[in-house]
């Protein structure tokens, strides 16, 4: 008796044994890259000099950075694809649709495993597939036929009873989940959903779910496939792709967490973090400056659905400025064909690029001290572009009543038409290019923005430096290295890119690490959570760090820095972390330890006291942080 989650291992698994904890090799049926994070992640693929993607599927999506203001971005598109053209990619051209949005609708198959270089890229398990974020190095590998290493997760039931409310969303049960849970609470776990209450969800309602794990740090999330699952891939003509697929009756799980959703109320995740948790009915009244419907969590036809049916017949209040963002071209196109596009330009919405748009800071910062209702899954500091505005995640229908009223509003007191068909029907793959048949013959598109792909060196064999930075708790990759229309053209140019580095934490931070060769980053716990961008370990090894001592990592973020050469250390003792200050020295000695013990000292040579760490990696992981990274460690092994 299996549950749904080991099943899908098993059938995939190349190395080890499915044991909670124990570290596991699988192979990746499907990869998925999107622009901000792809450059990057092809480069390493051309490095590995591999002919052709060796993966069943491997689509290239532009969504990220659609702004195009100068050569950069541009140059970008180009190179990916010219990249995807000639090794066996599918690529989706800007304007086709959000990365996750459009691998649900067009290529998400249930059963089969898919890594992307995107934290978000486990939406696609709505569909009953094994959807795992990580970095384009771990997605690179995939594509040349290398299995993906990661921990053998415990598996969390979430028993899901009752039936959602009227004005209750799918989004209020992820955001209950995080109430619970916090941002940590998934680290090492795949949440499983089972119970009746998951045959009432659609597929779109499940993905805002599988989306939003990755804010509980998840490996990912999975739903099973069953009728609701091929009625959707009916719709999108592709029932063939069909299977059902649940856990066995009576299955192993390692926790249950139940929901029941007769209970559940709309919810809100206020500043600045997803896990703080209030409800809406508490916060009404908060007068509202912007609201924002769409990203990869709630651009799905039903939740625009949703929204328009709130919006029809009124008009958005003075003081809001709404906009709207469809999730994929299909879903656009279906809007346009069904009348719902015109109630929202009738309202006064905004209606914007089917991108991530303001998700990633791409346009639309909101005023000083704003409040901003987005139907996003982040609400990190900046995130938005502008510092000082609060940013609330919410349901699209909590969105919608807001926008009209001006305050933060309840929905389900409001009286809407909430039923219409759930799942879209619009089919149009004609900005999807299938790669070139003729590859020897495709040349790849290089401007003056794709700069050289930087390799650490192989580690030596003692560390000594200075501390560059100390950090508090739950600090993000976007507090790392921050995305954002100013940033995000440079993603393919790490010296540019590395100039930008904790820039709201330390202004200046890439001088203080020439001046000092280099350093050592301290910080808190969950370091490196949120988006799965490597450029957050990329950039740091360009300014020469070559250790992270932290009290924990998030997932994503510690193979990252493996896969870079950086040494990830944790405190034995957290309150050791107390006792450093900046600019202390610190020595740590490699020589041959780690193959002996993964417990080291770290000597503070500025006050003399040395503390316990660990470090939280693999006998394989060793062999990559000794050859200075991955690729090093690739190149070794040809
Ligand atoms: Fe795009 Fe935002 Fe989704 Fe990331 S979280 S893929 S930036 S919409």
């Amino acid at each position: 008796m299996q549950n749904l989650t080991y099943k899908i291992l098993e059938k995939h698994l190349l190395k080890g044994k499915l044991e909670a904890g124990q570290p596991i090799e699988i192979k990746m049926d499907q990869t998925l890259t999107q622009d901000a994070t792809g450059t990057m992640a092809y480069m390493q693929f051309e490095a590995m000099g591999v002919k052709k993607v060796k993966t069943e599927l491997s689509v290239s999506y532009v969504d990220h950075n659609t702004l195009q203001n100068g050569f950069m971005n541009a140059d970008d598109h180009a190179y990916l694809q010219s990249v995807a053209s000639k090794y066996g990619i599918y690529f989706s051209k800007p304007g086709n649709g959000i990365c996750h949005q459009v691998h649900l609708e067009r290529f998400a198959k249930p059963g089969k495993t898919l890594i992307g270089s995107d934290s978000h890229t486990p939406t696609s398990s709505a569909m009953g597939c094994i959807a795992i974020g990580a970095g384009g190095l771990d997605v690179a590998k995939a594509m040349a036929g290398i299995g993906y290493r990661l921990t053998c997760p415990k598996v969390v039931e979430v028993k899901l009873t009752g039936t959602l409310a009227h004005g209750v969303s799918s989004k209020d049960i992820i955001l209950k989940l995080l109430e619970l849970l916090s941002v940590k609470g998934g680290v090492g776990k795949v949440f499983e959903y089972t119970g009746e209450g998951v045959k009432n969800l659609s597929v779109y309602q499940r993905s805002t779910i599988t989306n939003m794990g990755a804010e509980l740090g998840a490996t990912t999330s999975i739903f099973p496939s069953d009728e609701v699952t091929r009625e959707f891939l009916k719709r999108q003509q592709r029932e063939s792709d069909y299977i059902a697929l649940s856990a066995d009756e009576g299955c192993h799980y390692d926790e249950t967490v139940e929901i029941n959703l007769d209970e559940l109320t709309p919810l809100a995740a206020c500043p600045n973090s997803p896990d703080a948790i209030k409800n809406v009915s508490e916060l009404a009244g908060m007068k509202v400056d912007q609201v924002a419907i769409g990203s990869c969590t709630n651009s799905g036809y039903e939740d625009l659905m949703k929204a328009a049916s709130i919006l029809k017949g009124k008009k958005i209040a003075h003081n809001v400025s709404l906009v709207v963002s469809p999730g994929s071209r299909q879903v656009l196109m279906k809007l346009i064909e069904n009348g719902t596009l015109a109630t929202f330009v009738s309202c006064g919405a905004r209606i914007l690029e089917c991108t991530c748009g303001p998700c990633i800071g791409m346009g639309q910062s909101p005023k000083s001290d704003a409040v901003s209702l987005r139907t996003f899954n982040r609400n990190f500091y900046g995130r938005s572009g502008t510092l000082s505005a609060g940013i609330y995640l919410v349901s699209p229908e909590v969105a919608a009543a807001s926008a009209i009223t001006g305050v933060i509003t309840d929905p389900t007191t409001l009286e809407y038409v909430d039923e219409f068909e759930k799942e879209q029907s619009y089919i149009d793959d004609s900005l999807i290019y299938a790669p070139s048949k003729d590859s020897e013959n495709v040349e790849i598109v290089r401007g003056p923005n794709i700069k050289p792909l930087p390799v650490n060196t192989p580690m030596d064999s003692t560390i000594d430096k200075k501390v560059v930075i100390k950090l508090p708790d739950n600090i993000t990759t976007d507090h790392i290295a921050p995305a954002g229309a100013k940033v995000l053209p440079y993603r393919s140019n790490i010296e540019k890119l590395s100039t930008f580095v904790f820039e709201n934490n330390k202004p200046h931070f890439d001088e203080v690490c020439k001046e000092n060769n280099g350093g050592i980053i301290v910080a808190g716990e969950n370091y490196g959570q949120g988006s799965s961008r490597e450029h957050a370990a990329l950039a740091p090894m360009y300014l020469g760090i070559k250790a992270v001592l932290t009290k924990s990592f998030a997932r994503i973020h510690l193979a990252n820095l493996v896969n870079f050469g950086l040494l990830p250390l944790i405190f034995t003792d957290k309150s050791d972390y107390d006792k450093i200050d900046e600019m202390d020295e610190l020595k740590i000695e490699i020589v041959n330890s780690l193959y002996d013990s993964l417990d080291l000292i770290v000597e503070n040579v500025t006050k003399n006291e040395t503390y316990k760490v660990h470090a939280p990696i693999s006998q394989e992981d060793i062999d990559i942080l000794m050859a200075g990274g991955a690729l090093n460690y690739i190149r070794n092994q040809q």
